[in-house]
């Protein structure tokens, strides 16, 4: 058995490829020939692995096609998408170049329990064809950048200002599941260069990883994520505080006084 290097410090590693122009080239290629299968996709039918985190409701009406107010997401996803494969691509190319026994695969499609879905990267060991550790990178830009399990503290006084972000390793430690990695790890990057990277076991992930998932098919929210109802797109849920909302405003029947008017103008 060939002795593993990972997880491996994977800002660090990009950050290497990014520096050395030839390295950096093969990168660019790779992505230019990964990116366009990222942004076809098809209509919604299931559950899939980046629903973990998501109202459960929510996505029962996307797989129904009841969504009811227009999509504003298009930034969004397809800036977390292409961002992912793009940091991808250079740390496979940093990986293959230090540490020849080993080779990866970027978006590749796997299925665990039904539920299908693409890690941005997995490693394989290449005299057994093993997979070895599953990767994903996720960008932030309200909250502290902080390995997943953790909460953000407030720097004031401590207080917590949002609970673990245990999405970011449902979803991988699903990929890791399908995949039969016996290790994960996220990738956190926010601005100006600030990160963080948890690294964990996939076995101590599994219950929570089904936990998960399972919460989604009821049809639950998660309690913590109830942010969602100001971008959902089901607007006929009673929840929804999405400002697209055609009957929102009508339904607050709000008299703004005044002196407001004037503030607003
Ligand atoms: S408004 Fe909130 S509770 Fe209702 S479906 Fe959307 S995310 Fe779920």
């Amino acid at each position: 058995m060939t002795s593993s290097p990972f997880p491996v410090p994977a800002k660090a590693y990009i950050e290497a490829t990014r520096a050395n122009p030839e390295l950096a080239a093969i990168a660019v290629a790779l992505f230019a020939k990964h990116s366009a299968s990222l942004l076809v996709r098809p209509p919604k039918t299931a559950i899939t692995r980046s629903d973990a985190g998501r109202c459960g409701a929510q996505v029962a009406a996307e797989i129904a096609g009841e969504y009811d107010i227009p999509d504003s997401g298009f930034e969004s996803r397809d800036k977390g998408s292409l961002l992912g494969l793009w940091r991808a691509c250079f740390l496979k190319v940093a990986i293959e170049t230090r540490h020849p026994d080993w080779y990866c695969l970027l978006e590749v499609e796997r299925d665990y329990n039904g539920i299908v879905g693409h890690s941005d990267l997995t490693a394989y060991e290449r005299a057994r064809n093993l997979a070895w550790w599953t990767w994903e990178t996720k960008s932030v830009e309200k909250f502290d950048v902080i390995a997943p399990h953790l909460p953000v503290l407030s720097k004031k006084d401590g207080r917590v200002l949002h609970e673990p972000n245990l999405r970011y390793i449902t979803q991988t430690g699903l990929g890791a599941l399908a995949e039969g990695s016996p290790g994960f790890s996220v990738s956190v990057f926010g601005i100006g260069g600030a990160y963080a990277q948890g690294d964990y076991i996939t076995a101590e992930w599994e219950q929570a990883v089904e936990d998960e998932y399972a919460r989604v098919a009821r049809g639950e929210m998660d309690p913590t994520m109830d942010y969602q109802c100001k971008s959902c797109r089901v607007g006929r849920c009673p929840k929804n505080r999405n400002e697209n909302r055609p009957a929102y405003w009508d339904a607050l029947d709000v008299e703004v006084p005044d002196e407001d008017l004037v503030l607003l103008a």
